[in-house]
This record gives C-alpha cells, sequence and structure tokens, in this order.
C-alpha cells in the first residue's frame, strides 16, 4: 500500500509520515501542489492525502486536475478550521474525505484503513497454501505458527500476498514497498526477501517464496 501526503508544513508532513509508515504503508512526501499533482498523476497510490493551503498550486487545483485526467484515487483533504467551505468544495470537486486540522493521528489512519476498505478489498484475510495474513488484526500464520515480522517485512509479504502468482521486479517491490528515496541499486529487497524466506519457508517442505531468474520473485503455493 502506498500513499502520497502533500503538505507543506514540514512538521505535519513528518507526523502523518511516521505514523503511516508505523502501519506499515509505504509513503511519500510532497511539500508542493504541482510536484504532488505530478506525482500523483504517475505513480499508482492508494490514497492521497493533500493539504489545502499549498505553494504552486493549491489543494483544490491539484484534486480537479486529477479528476480531470481520470485519476480516482481516493483522497483525503486536510483543511483548517477557517477553510469550512473549501472542504465543501473540496467534496464537490470529488474529495473522498476529509479531516479538519487539528486532527488526531488515530482518526487519520483510521479514515486511510476506511478509504483504503472501500476501494480493494484491503482488509480481506489473505492465504497462499497455509500461510496467512489478516490485514485488519496483522497476524501471520503458517499452518499453526505464528510469524513475527518487522513493519518492512509484514509490508513486503502483503505485497507478495496480494499479488500471489505474479512475478514481481524489483522495481516493482521498490514502488509499492519502498518509498521514493530508495536507491534501486542497493540489494535492499534481496536481503529483505532472505530475511522473509528464513521466517517463512525455513524448515517447510513447500517453499512458497520463489526467485525468478533475471525478473524478480514469486510467492505461490507449490504445485
Ligand atoms: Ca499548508
Amino acid at each position: 500500500m502506498r500513499i502520497l501526503v502533500i503538505e507543506d508544513e514540514p512538521k505535519v508532513a513528518s507526523f502523518i509520515q511516521r505514523a503511516l509508515e508505523e502501519e506499515s504503508y509505504a509513503v511519500d512526501v510532497c511539500a508542493d501542489g504541482a510536484d504532488g499533482l505530478d506525482l500523483a498523476k504517475d505513480i499508482t497510490y492508494d490514497v492521497v492525502i493533500l493539504d489545502l493551503m499549498l505553494p504552486t498550486l493549491s489543494g483544490l487545483a491539484v484534486l480537479k486536475q486529477l479528476r480531470k485526467a481520470k485519476v480516482k484515487t481516493p483522497v483525503i483533504i486536510l483543511t483548517a478550521r477557517s477553510e469550512v467551505n473549501d472542504r465543501v468544495v473540496g467534496l464537490d470537486a470529488g474529495a473522498d474525505d476529509y479531516l479538519t486540522k487539528p486532527f488526531s493521528i488515530e482518526e487519520l489512519v483510521a479514515r486511510v484503513r476506511a478509504r483504503l476498505r472501500q476501494t480493494g478489498n484491503a482488509m480481506d484475510v489473505l492465504q497462499v497454501d497455509d500461510l496467512i495474513l489478516n490485514p485488519s488484526t496483522r497476524v501471520v500464520t503458517r499452518g499453526e505458527t505464528r510469524i513475527e515480522l518487522t513493519t518492512k517485512e509484514y509490508a513486503l509479504l502483503e505485497y507478495l500476498m496480494r499479488n500471489a502468482g505474479r512475478v514481481l521486479t524489483r522495481a516493482m517491490i521498490t514502488e509499492h514497498v519502498w518509498n521514493l528515496d530508495f536507491d534501486t541499486f542497493t540489494n535492499v529487497i534481496d536481503v529483505y526477501i532472505s530475511y522473509l524466506r528464513h521466517k517463512i519457508d525455513h524448515g517447510h517442505d513447500r517453499r512458497l517464496i520463489q526467485t525468478i531468474r533475471g525478473s524478480g520473485y514469486r510467492l505461490q503455493a507449490d504445485e
């Protein structure tokens, strides 16, 4: 799950980023309206969090242009208390939800979850062979064994499971699980795959994580 935060107040932006990263989302932050619009058009995000007062292009203009470009990504707008009118205009312009500043971070995380639930059955339990991941409780089990994962391992596994049977390139994994700063020339993905392998496949006859030489990785039940 990848989220774009367009917010020019550095403190608010990093606060949101940290909270969402703790939830295992990959988060990109952008402080500028026009740049944010470009990102939201170029990259497939699962949710965009959009401040209204932004440099170069207002949040409302970003939203209108996104919808005009047929980008259907759910957008949650952030408004100041004095911008009640803008909130209404925002919803009219195609925003899916709004939060009034100051908001609690729990509330924001809950709204993001609600958006994800509506778009892609994001809370459905995922199962591949005897490996089960429950997005609502974040519990992962293989057979009878509960598997403890770090935040990044969890995000990687969730992405692999949502795309079970598909070959995922390192570029795809980078885009969905890591954020924009990720340096594709490092072997971070391979390292995390090996961590996951150790936790998920180690000691099992049926190996679920497969390396596709020259391409990437695939999670699949053995036939
Ligand atoms: Ca602002």
